[in-house]
């Protein structure tokens, strides 16, 4: 069973295309959305309150990821406390997911993660793709996905390694400069690839 690490910048169509990947068949772990739920586990909760502060926590008990985002993305060093606490449980779920769904049929497995090389997660994949276009043209993507000032975005890439850095690091690159139905042709190519990789070969 191959598994494939999936990054970009915020922005680049990661999860594009991993929706394209996933309706060809893969199976995806999206350890952004794995990022989210650990937030609520509550060992994990008491130790971002300690760190951070009373005002993480809403009205409603749960940890407010818009407080938290305000708090540590102002500064380097809260990142990287914010990250020694949260990655190590992230990585043991992704360990764990993969193992998982090595026992099934499927072709191969997608491991989704804008802090892939970040994480150390490239040592659990076969193969790492990063999906890039201009940084500039990520911006204007997500301001209008988010709604978001682009001075904001900016600044938040700021804390992930960079586009260029993400292309050194990875296995294969697809460009996302074009057209979604361009993007779409190269993710087939990509797939029919890691098919050929895969010990299912169904090409
Ligand atoms: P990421 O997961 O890397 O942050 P997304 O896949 O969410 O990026 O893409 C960001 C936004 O840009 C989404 O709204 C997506 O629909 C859009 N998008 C991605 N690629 C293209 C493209 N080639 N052309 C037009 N819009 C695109």
């Amino acid at each position: 069973m191959l598994v494939v690490g999936l990054t970009g910048i915020i922005g680049s169509g990661k999860s594009t295309v991993a929706n394209m990947l996933s309706e060809q068949g893969a199976s995806v772990i999206d350890v952004d959305r794995i990022g989210h739920t650990v937030l609520d586990d509550g060992d994990i909760k008491i130790k971002l309150q300690q760190e951070f502060g009373r005002e993480i926590i809403d009205e409603n008990g749960n940890v407010s990821r818009k407080m938290l985002g305000d708090i540590v993305f102002k500064d380097k060093a809260k990142i990287k406390k914010l990250n020694a606490l949260l990655h190590p449980k992230m990585i043991q779920i992704v360990e764990q997911k993969i193992q998982e769904r090595k026992q099934s049929d499927i072709a191969y497995i997608i491991v989704e993660a804008a802090l892939l090389f970040e994480m150390g997660l490239q040592k659990q994949v076969d193969f790492s793709v990063t999906v890039t276009a201009p940084e500039e043209v990520c911006i204007e993507r997500v301001h209008i996905r988010n709604n978001l000032p682009r001075e904001h975005i900016a600044s938040r890439m700021k804390f992930q390694l960079s586009d260029q850095e993400k292309r050194e690091r990875a296995d294969i690159i697809i460009e996302n400069d074009g057209a979604l139905n361009e993007l779409n042709q190269k993710v087939h190519k990509v797939h029919n690839w890691l098919l050929s990789r895969s010990d299912m070969n169904m090409a």
